[in-house]
C-alpha cells in the first residue's frame, strides 16, 4: 500500500560512457575469488527477467478483484504457488484466519441546511474493461472503522493532524460532538479518525482533494491518470501504530485455533469512531454548505467553493455497519535451501492481495518478485548453489493492515529471530528513481547493488541517476557537497505502511524496502481504476522498471545469500546515529526557542494587538519551556559505536585479501554474530505504550502512521512533551548502542583471530 510522492526530475545528462564499466574490486563480504564467481552468476541473472512476462503476470493476477477472502484472491495464491513449483522451487501456502470487516450498510446524507445523499459509488467506464466487475468489487470503505450511526454538524479539519486542531483552537472551534471532514494525505489515513476521536468528534469523513490527486495535477481518468470526481481511496484505518498491525484479535501472537482470540470490543486497533472515505464529488456539496470562519489559506483546496471551517450549518448523518467475519489469508511461501549455511535466511516478500484489481498496488511489485523467482529457478538448473537459504513470500492481506506478513512473522517468530539475516520488501512499482529504504547497517550494501543496475531510460546506473537527481534537488551547497563526496547515498529510515513492519519493528531483522517511482502522477490509489488498463496507459507500460526492480532485488538477494561474510557495514550506521543524535538535540533546542518566543509575545501583548475583532481568534496557551535533557549517554555510545565500526572495517579489509574458501566453519560463528546485530537494537519490553514495537532506532510514528520516527522513544518523548520519559529513553537507547558496539568489536576480533 506504500505510495511514493511524485518528484520532478530536472537535470541534464552529460557523462562519460566509462561510468558504467564493470567494477572488479571484490564485493563487500566476498573474497576476490568468490566475488568473481558471484559477479558472473549475477550477470546471468540480470539477463533473464522479461518485460513481456511481467505484463502477463500482471494481466492474469489483476483480471478480477482480489481482496482478502474473495474467490480470486485464493485463485491468485494457488496460481502463484503453481508458478513457484513450475520453476522448480519448494513451495506451499500458509493460511491464517483473521478478522476482516466488509461493509453491510453505508449511508451518508446531509440533513441540514439542504438534503443531499452521497453516491458512495465509483462508476464503470466503457473504456476500462475491469471497472464493470461490480459484483466482485468491495464497496468504498475504511476497514476497521467501528459500526456507528451518528448525526451532527460538520467541521472541516484540513488534513486532520494534531497541529490542525491547534489551529482550530485558535479559531475558537471545537469538534466535540461533531463529525469532521478531513482531506486525504499528509498523514496515514488512520491517524485522522484517531486524532478526531481524541478531540471528541463522533464521526469522521475523509475525502480525496482534487488539489492533491485530482484535476489540479493532470487530466482525470480515463483521459489522464488522476482521480475522477467519483474516485475513492479505500483503505485501512486500523490503529496499528499505537498498538500493532496484523489480526486485531491476536495481537503479538499468531492467529490460529490453538490461541485465544480477543473479543472485538477488546481489540485496541479498531477505531473509536465511525469513518468513511468519500470522493470529491460527494464531498463538495457538504463542504459548500459549511459556514463559520474561512479556512486558513493553506487549508484550502481547489474545489470551486469558499472553504469554510464550520461547524455547520451542514449537518450530516453517517451510518455504517460491517460484517465482522474471520477471513482466510493465504501466504505463498517458496524456499531455496542454502548449500553452505542453510540456517541463515534471506527473506524476500511483496504482497499479492489488493483492494480491488490492484494492478499498480501491489501487482507492479508482485510481478517482478515472480520473475526473480523464475530467474533463480533457472540459475539453480544451471548449477548455481546459494550459500544461504532464500525464502520468497507472496503475502496476502497486506491492504487491511499487513495481516499475512504479520501473522507469518508471529507464527515463525522464534525461527526468524534465530535464522533470518535480512528481509527485503517491495510493493507497488512505477517509473523513475530507485527508492532505497532500510536498516543503515545495509546502506553500504544496497548502494553497491544500485551501482550495478542499469537505469532503463538514461542507461546510467540507477545509483548515478539517483545521485545526480539528489544534486539537482539539493537545497544548499552543503547538501550538494555531501551528495558529491559521501561514498554512499543515504537510505531512508523505514516507518511502516507495507509488509516489512513485523520483520523490522517486531523481530529486529535488518530490512530493505525497494522500489522505483517518481516520474508519473497517479490518482487511482485504492480505487476500482487501479487496474491493468490504467497501468498500461499511464505508468511503466513497457515494464522496463518492473524488470529493473527484478534485477535490483534479485541481485541483492543473491549477493546476500552467497557472501562469505554477511555484508553488514557499521560505518554508515554509526554516521547515521551521529546525525540522529544531532537532530534530536536540535529538535529540543527548536522547541525551547519556539515556546520561549511565544511566551514572550504573550507578555508583549502581540496577540491582542493583532486581533481582528470581526474575525476573532484565541491566543495560544502559555506553555512551560522544555527542560534540558542529558544526551551524554547517547553521545558516548555513538562514539564507541564509531570506534568499533572503524575497527571492524579495518579488520574486514585486512581479512578480505587473505580469505579462502575453506573457512566456512569459523565464518559461521562470525555470521551468526552479525545476524544478531539488528536484534541488539531492539528491547524485549518494547516501546512505551506499544510493546509490540521493539526496535529502538526505527518505528512508525503514533501520529504520523507510515512516516518513520527515528530513535522513536526519545523523539516522540520530546514531540509529545514527555520530557522525563525522553530523558530515561536516552539511557535505554544508549545501552542498546553500547551493546551493539560491543558486538561489532567482538566481530572485529573474530576476524583478526582467524
Ligand atoms: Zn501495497
Amino acid at each position: 500500500m506504500r505510495r511514493l510522492a511524485a518528484v520532478l526530475l530536472v537535470f541534464t545528462l552529460i557523462l562519460p560512457s566509462t561510468m558504467f564499466a564493470a567494477d572488479d574490486t571484490p564485493l563487500s563480504g566476498y573474497s576476490t575469488r568468490s566475488s568473481q564467481a558471484e559477479r558472473e552468476w549475477e550477470t546471468k541473472f540480470r539477463g533473464i527477467p522479461e518485460p513481456a512476462n511481467l505484463r502477463e503476470y500482471m494481466k492474469h493476477l489483476s483480471a478480477r478483484p482480489h481482496h482478502v477472502g474473495s474467490p480470486y484472491d485464493k485463485e491468485n495464491a494457488e496460481w502463484i504457488l503453481a508458478r513457484f513449483k513450475e520453476w522448480g522451487l519448494d513451495a506451499h501456502i500458509e493460511t491464517f484466519d483473521v478478522l476482516f470487516p466488509t461493509p453491510k450498510v453505508r449511508v451518508l446524507e446531509m440533513t441540514e441546511p439542504t438534503k443531499f445523499t452521497a453516491k458512495l459509488e465509483e462508476p464503470a467506464l466503457a473504456v476500462d474493461p475491469t471497472s464493470s466487475q461490480k459484483s466482485e468489487q468491495l464497496p468504498t470503505y475504511n476497514a476497521y472503522s467501528i459500526d456507528g450511526d451518528v448525526t451532527a454538524p460538520l467541521v472541516f479539519v484540513n488534513y486532520g493532524l494534531p497541529e490542525d486542531y491547534e489551529k482550530l483552537d485558535r479559531l475558537g472551534i471545537s469538534v466535540k460532538g461533531k463529525i469532521v471532514i478531513a482531506k486525504y494525505l499528509h498523514s496515514w489515513r488512520g491517524v485522522k479518525p484517531k486524532v478526531a476521536a481524541e478531540h471528541g468528534a463522533i464521526g469522521c469523513l475523509i475525502y480525496s482533494e482534487p488539489q492533491d490527486d485530482g484535476y489540479t495535477r493532470d487530466n482525470v481518468f480515463p483521459q489522464g491518470p488522476m482521480r475522477s470526481p467519483d474516485g475513492v481511496q479505500r483503505g485501512s484505518v486500523m490503529d496499528f501504530a499505537s498498538s500493532n498491525p496484523g489480526d486485531p484479535l491476536t495481537p503479538g501472537y499468531v492467529a490460529s485455533p490453538e490461541h485465544p482470540r480477543l473479543s472485538r470490543s477488546e481489540a485496541k486497533s479498531i477505531t473509536k469512531i465511525p469513518v468513511l472515505p468519500i470522493s470529491y464529488g460527494d464531498a463538495q456539496p457538504l463542504l459548500a454548505a459549511l459556514k463559520g470562519p474561512m479556512a486558513p489559506d493553506e487549508w484550502r483546496g481547489s474545489l470551486p467553493i469558499p472553504y469554510h471551517v464550520g461547524p455547520g450549518p451542514a449537518t450530516v448523518h453517517l451510518k455504517l455497519e460491517f460484517n465482522w467475519d474471520l477471513k482466510p489469508v493465504n501466504d505463498v511461501i517458496a524456499k531455496i535451501p542454502g548449500s553452505v549455511a542453510p540456517d541463515e535466511w534471506i527473506v524476500r516478500g511483496n504482497h499479492h492481495d489488493a483492494w480491488v484489481n490492484g494492478a499498480e498496488d501491489p501487482l507492479s511489485g508482485t510481478a517482478p518478485l515472480l520473475e526473480e523467482a523464475r530467474a533463480l529457478g533457472l540459475l539453480l538448473k544451471q548449477g548455481w548453489k546459494p550459500g544461504r537459504t532464500i525464502i520468497y513470500a507472496a503475502w496476502d492481506g497486506e491492504e487491511p493492515m499487513l495481516l499475512g506478513s504479520t501473522e507469518w512473522a508471529e507464527a515463525h517468530a522464534d525461527e526468524l529471530r534465530q535464522h533470518a539475516a535480512v528481509y527485503i520488501n517491495s510493493d507497488g512499482n512505477d517509473r523513475g528513481l530507485l527508492s532505497m529504504g532500510g536498516s543503515h547497517t545495509l546502506e553500504h550494501f544496497i548502494n553497491g547493488v544500485a551501482r550495478d543496475i542499469e537505469d532503463p531510460e538514461t542507461k546510467l546506473t540507477v545509483w548515478q541517476r539517483l545521485q545526480l537527481s539528489d544534486i539537482a534537488q539539493a537545497k544548499s551547497a552543503d547538501e550538494r557537497k555531501e551528495f558529491r563526496e559521501r561514498p554512499d547515498l543515504r537510505i531512508n529510515a523505514l516507518g511502516s505502511g507495507t509488509d516489512f513492519t513485523a520483520f523490522l519493528d517486531h523481530l529486529g531483522i535488518a530490512t530493505l524496502d525497494l522500489g522505483y517511482g517518481g516520474e508519473d502522477e497517479q490518482g487511482i490509489y485504492h480505487s476500482i481504476y487501479d487496474d491493468f488498463y490504467w497501468y498500461t496507459h499511464f505508468s511503466d507500460y513497457d515494464f522496463v522498471y518492473g524488470r529493473a526492480l527484478s534485477q535490483t532485488v534479485g541481485t541483492a538477494v543473491m549477493r546476500l545469500a552467497d557472501a562469505d561474510v554477511l555484508p553488514f557495514d557499521f560505518m554508515d550506521f554509526a554516521d547515521t546515529l551521529q546525525k540522529y543524535t544531532k537532530d534530536l538535540k536540535r529538535l529540543l533546542a527548536d522547541k525551547q526557542e519556539e515556546i520561549s518566543e511565544r511566551n514572550k509575545e504573550l507578555d508583549e501583548g502581540v496577540f491582542k494587538a493583532t486581533l481582528d475583532p470581526r474575525r476573532p481568534t484565541v491566543a495560544p496557551p502559555r506553555e512551560e519551556v522544555p527542560p534540558h535533557l542529558n544526551f551524554a549517554p547517547m553521545e558516548n555510545a555513538v562514539e564507541s559505536l564509531t570506534r568499533s565500526a572503524e575497527h571492524y572495517q579495518k579488520a574486514w579489509s585486512q581479512k578480505q585479501a587473505t580469505l579462502t574458501g575453506d573457512q566456512a566453519e569459523s565464518l559461521h560463528t562470525l555470521n551468526q554474530s552479525l545476524i544478531e546485530s539488528e536484534r541488539k537494537l531492539t528491547n524485549d519490553d518494547g516501546l512505551p505504550r506499544r510493546p509490540w514495537y521493539k526496535h529502538l532506532i526505527y518505528a512508525p510514528g503514533v501520529y504520523s502512521g507510515y512516516d518513520v520516527k527515528t530513535v522513536p522513544t526519545v523523539r516522540e518523548g520530546i514531540e509529545q512533551k514527555r520530557y522525563a520519559e525522553a530523558d530515561q529513553e536516552i539511557v535505554r537507547v544508549a545501552k542498546a548502542l553500547n551493546d551493539e558496539a560491543a558486538l561489532i568489536e567482538s566481530a572485529a576480533q573474530m576476524l583478526e583471530k582467524q
